[in-house]
Order: structure tokens, then sequence, then C-alpha cells
């Protein structure tokens, strides 16, 4: 990025007639949307006063971020890309195909590792590097897009790369704000998910400043002792605390989240597990009226000295039909680019 410069795919159109006094927002309007349509914005534009354009000139730039490595499945038009940032740290940011043809949603990395240190999670175990800023966030949206067949789109956006949104919500609610902006990259903020790992002060803020957007918490277990022996962060936030939060977002938003589970073998998938599982969803739907949508993750292992397993498919499967009969049928997650689907931090800690 040009030293000194803001970025201008991290502005909204009133940001950027804040920024750059002579503008007005109806100028603003027609920058952001060149920026995002990758118009070049070095000539002329029309409808924008030519001392706006080279006021704005003066102050902003538009950088990207280089491609470092790309893994396409072989099977469907899932694809994970390592991005290189300006300073040379690696990112991960994963596109996946929608069920509907031409539609795709796009995992973003909000930090270079992730100090939290969830013991199942490679990115975890980099420790934290640093936040990504705001344009940095959105870029790996565009870079993805330019990756589209013709005719295709970006429908979603999941915050579920490498680092924790919460501890990084500044950023990461201006990104929502510009790619949810209907100049800029106009993404429905409904199809927009943000994914905790149970940080109850980012829930409650989410659930304050982008009403829209979509709640994803990783359970891990609803047993306290059993996820904090496996975040970290547990012993901090218990069980509880996270689930007043998740209440308290449902309340607010209205919207109904995202649960999600990774399976352990032995560890986290005990019938305890289940039962506690399920339960804790029921006690969601009596205390909001939502029900929360419940996901199995397979997990990856993340090599090296990794202590965990991947469950069997005959574990799996009992993991899923125990909590079906529990009441609380998990829904089947997308699982094509099953031939690259590595865990989250990988391709990025590989090329490093
Ligand atoms: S799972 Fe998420 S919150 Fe936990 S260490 Fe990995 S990136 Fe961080």
């Amino acid at each position: 990025m040009n030293e000194g410069r803001f970025a201008l795919q991290a502005m909204t159109p009133e940001d950027l007639a804040a920024a750059v006094p002579p503008m007005t927002v109806a100028e603003a309007r027609k920058i952001v949307a060149a920026v995002h349509r990758e118009d070049p914005t070095d000539g002329p534009l029309g409808g924008v006063r030519r001392i706006v354009l080279a006021a704005m000139r003066a102050v902003a730039s538009t950088p990207t971020l280089e491609i470092a490595r790309e893994e396409a499945s072989a099977l469907d038009p899932f694809q994970k890309v390592a991005l290189r940032t300006a300073d040379g740290h690696l990112i991960e940011t994963v596109r996946i195909p929608l069920e509907r043809a031409g539609r795709f949603s796009v995992c973003v990395s909000s930090q270079v590792g992730c100090a939290l240190g969830c013991r199942f999670c490679a990115t975890g175990r980099m420790g934290l590097v640093r936040n990504l800023e705001a344009w940095e966030i959105v870029e790996q949206v565009r870079v993805v897009r330019r990756t589209l067949p013709p005719g295709s789109r970006v429908h979603g956006v999941v915050f579920q790369g490498m680092g924790e949104p919460m501890a990084n919500l500044d950023r990461v609610l201006q990104a929502i704000r510009v790619m949810s902006d209907p100049c800029a990259l106009a993404i429905d903020a409904r199809n927009i998910t943000v994914t905790t790992s149970g940080l109850p002060a980012g829930i409650r803020r989410l659930a304050a400043e982008a009403k829209k957007v979509r709640l994803g918490l990783s359970i891990s277990s609803a047993r306290q002792a059993t996820r904090r022996s496996l975040m970290p962060i547990a012993a901090a936030h218990s069980v509880d605390e996270v689930y007043a939060a998740c209440v308290h977002h449902a309340e607010i938003t209205g919207l109904s989240p995202l649960w999600a589970v990774t399976p352990l073998a032995g560890v986290n998938d005990t019938e305890e597990d289940a039962q506690a599982l399920a339960a804790l969803l029921q006690r969601f739907v009596v205390d909001t009226g939502r029900r929360p949508r419940l996901t199995v993750v397979p997990y990856n292992n993340i090599g090296g000295d990794d202590p965990y397993l991947r469950q069997s498919p005959a574990e799996e499967s009992r993991f899923r039909d125990r909590l079906a009969v529990l009441g609380t049928p998990p829904k089947k997650r997308y699982s094509g680019g099953s031939d690259i689907q590595a865990a989250c931090g990988q391709l990025a800690g590989r090329e490093q």
C-alpha cells in the first residue's frame, strides 16, 4: 500500500466524502462504484469534478494482495487461496460454491494468526501476528470475485478463516459496511456470517452494530470442562456466559445463530457431549423461540504432534444419529472440495 494513503476499497461513500473534503457524497458514490467495478480511477470519471479526483489521488490508493498459492478442487469449483500481504504475511481465503449454480460464498480471514490458541487449530499454533486492516478483509472478497466464471457472483461471506473476528471487530465491522454497501460489493448483509469461538462482548456489539449479520458459534462442546480443555478462551468466558450473549444476539436481531461442532474422536463426541449439546440447543429454542442451525464439521488433522483424531465414518454417523434422536438433527454441511479440505491455516502455513 502506498505509504500514508488510505485504501479506497475500505471506504463507504460517506467515509470517502468525509475524508476528502471537497467531495460530495454523490461524487463519492461514483468513485466507490468505479473502485468496486474495478474500473480505472486514474482518468476522468463522469459526474466527479477534476479537482475532487486530484484531491482524492493525493491521499488514497487501491492496494491489493498477491496470490501466493492456489489449490483448486478437482471435484467442484471449491478453491483455497493463500494471499501475501504487503508486509510479507500469508493469509487464507476460500471460495465455496453454493448449491445454486453461479453463486459463491467467500470464507475470509480477519487476522494473521490468532491469539486464542484453540488446541485443534493450525492457525492457533501460529499465535497472533497482527490484525488485518479492513481493506485487507474486503480485498479477499475482491480477489475471489476475479476468479469467478462469467455470470457468477459472490452471494455471501463467512468470517471463518484465520483469526478470531471478534478480536478485530472495528475492522471487521468496517469491512462488513463496505461489503454490504450497494455502491461497493453490494452483498446482502443477511448473507454475511461472523463466526466466533465465544467472545461475549463481541457478540453483543455485533448485535448492536450489524443487526442483519448472522452469528456463528464454534461451540466444540456444551460441557464447560471439555470446552475448556479444547479452547483456552473458555477459561475466561464460560459456556453459560457465551450462551447468554447468543440469546441476547437472537433477541436483538431476530436471527437464529449457526452452531458448529467439530467432533474429535473420543474427546467431545461422547454420549454426555451429545446430551449436553442437545439440551443447550433446546434451551435456546425455549429462551428465544429460535432454533440454532447445528452443523457437524469433520475434523482435518493439523499435522505434527496433533493429539486429535478425526472420527471414523461409523463414529460420525453414530454422533449425528444420536443428536437426531435427542431432537437436534445436525444439518448436512457443504462437503465439496473434499480433496483439498485441509484444516484452516494449513495452506498459508505450508507456504510460509
Ligand atoms: S479456531 Fe479460530 S479462534 Fe480458535 S485458534 Fe483457530 S482461528 Fe483462533
